[in-house]
């Protein structure tokens, strides 16, 4: 199945078939979060879905190198093109020291994590334990011309890395056009040109981390941290680079940039970038104040929605979306994903249950190999989850007995639905084994409902369907009996 995986190269424009550097084995990077404040949806979409990529690698058999940086230190460009310390901003403001904001956000990076059921990357290394490695790759771009020292600080000579490669290969950047924006260049900075970047900075006394360096006290540049990390743990060259879409321009150009002028080439084969969830058509962003926090959604306590919806739910509300397409966040979008997921879930939960016979009315074997082919499609996981509920409706149907499986059909079509949506999607399976194990519980509340009823205790009964609403789930009546979801 493996050779027909096609990913969308960012870098070229194009599908192309995958084929890894070593056979079976994929090496990995996809940029971290900044650890100055809380991840917000937004972050954690970008994450997961690398997490998909991640597990579906797996599922296709490959030994996969996943590296995931954190940034713990550094000076990020803004969008005016300041260099900002973003953790020691944060530290200064709580007055604490810049480890501490970044050990408090990791933890909740990791605990959100598990809600959201991310694997955990292979690696993951931090900006703080590889500086070393960073003043490394910076002294060979000073030695290959491509780097200047200036006043205790050393930039990346754009202009000079220009003559030999292209620089704006993966954004679409012109020189020319950057060559225009030189006219707003500050007469204060120190920059010969104003698309040379920080790949060390100058320690100012207010600092709240510096490290000794051949130029000096001071602390390292954003970009270049990325550079030294990747290639340190997966080699000079590597199958994947991922990230957000936002990183494009300027922190993936430059780390092209920085990998090219200090080891000759760019250092990954494919590069992926994630598309943004929006909230109202606009991208969730700290910036713009219309975040949500992954918690608040699973408990209910955002302003957007009047209630709690599942991790699993918010997950699966992601799936809908293929990872290059933006996708809104809003409380219709959440509400059709629940319904949709809680199918998914009692279909999934009928395979075990299906009477088998001789026969199969469909083709099983194409309905399966339809999964394989979304996915093996730059990863599309809203085709999967259409072809996922044609598997739905047979289920439904042979469970009706207005259609037939055989047992051969029906062990591999569990084993794949299972496999696709638990392993693939990263929908949590206790989900499904809550179901079961709460249905012979409801059965008892059902019938002891029903008894109050036939009582005419109705304050009984009431209370007993107001404590299960508020526990999120719903009992129905009708004329074949009680029926809760
Ligand atoms: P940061 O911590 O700001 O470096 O962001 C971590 C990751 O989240 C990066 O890959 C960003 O591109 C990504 N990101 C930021 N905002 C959004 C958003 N609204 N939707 C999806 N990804 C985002
Ligand atoms: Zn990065």
């Amino acid at each position: 199945m493996s050779q027909n995986l096609v990913i969308y190269n960012s870098l070229t424009g194009n599908k192309e078939i995958f084929k890894p550097i070593h056979e079976n084995r994929v090496g990995m990077y996809v940029c971290g979060p900044t650890l100055y404040s809380e991840p917000h949806m937004g972050n954690m979409r970008t994450f997961i879905n690398f997490d998909l990529v991640y597990r579906y690698l797996l599922k296709l058999g490959y030994q996969v190198k996943y590296v995931r940086n954190i940034t713990d230190a550094g000076h990020i460009t803004n969008s005016a093109g300041e260099d900002v310390d973003s953790i020691g901003k944060a530290a200064k403001l709580a007055q604490v020291q810049s480890l501490e904001i970044v050990y408090t956000f990791n933890r909740k990076f990791i605990e959100l994590q598990r809600i959201y059921n991310l694997l955990p990357p292979s690696i993951e290394p931090t900006a703080t334990q590889h500086i070393q490695e960073q003043i490394e790759v910076i002294e060979q771009l000073i030695e290959n011309g491509f780097a200047y020292v200036i006043n205790g600080s050393v930039y990346f000579d754009v202009r000079k890395y220009s003559e030999k490669f292209n620089y704006g290969i993966l954004s679409g950047r012109k020189i020319e056009e950057l060559e225009e924006a030189t006219r707003t260049l500050n007469a204060q900075d120190e920059k010969r040109f104003f698309a040379d970047f920080a790949l060390w900075k100058k320690a100012n006394p207010e600092d709240m981390q510096i490290w000794r360096s051949p130029w000096g006290d001071g602390n390292p540049g954003w970009h270049i941290e990325c550079t030294a990390m990747s290639t340190k743990y997966l080699g000079n060259k590597f199958d994947i680079h991922g990230g957000g879409m936002d990183l494009k321009f300027p922190h993936h150009e430059d780390e092209i940039a920085q990998s090219c002028g200090s080891f000759g080439h760019n250092p990954a084969n494919i590069w992926m970038h994630a598309n943004m969830l929006n909230v109202n058509g606009q991208k969730m962003s700290k910036s713009f104040g219309n975040y949500f926090l992954p918690l608040e959604i699973i408990e209910g306590t955002t302003d957007l929605f009047d209630k709690a919806y599942d991790a699993n739910v918010v997950r699966f509300f992601l799936m809908q979306a293929h990872y290059r397409s933006t996708i809104d966040l809003s409380k219709d979008a959440l509400t059709a994903a629940e319904k949709g997921y809680t199918r998914l879930m009692e279909a999934t939960s009928l395979l075990s249950k299906l009477k088998t016979q001789d026969t199969s009315s469909i083709n099983v074997a194409q309905l399966i190999q339809s999964f394989y082919n979304a996915m093996n499609d730059d990863f599309n996981a809203p085709i999967l989850v259409a072809n996922l509920f044609e598997a739905v409706s047979y289920i439904n149907k042979v469970n009706d007995n207005l259609a037939t499986i055989s047992s051969d059909d029906l062990k591999r079509l569990k084993a794949e639905m299972d496999s696709f949506v638990f392993d693939v999607l990263g929908i949590k399976a206790s989900s499904n084994n809550c179901i079961d194990r709460l249905s012979p519980v409801m059965e008892l509340i059902i019938n002891l409902r029903a008894k109050a009823r036939e009582n005419k205790d109705w304050a009984t009964s009431d209370q007993i369907r107001d404590a299960l609403s508020n526990a999120g789930i719903t009992i129905k009546d009708s004329k074949e009996g009680t029926s809760w979801s």
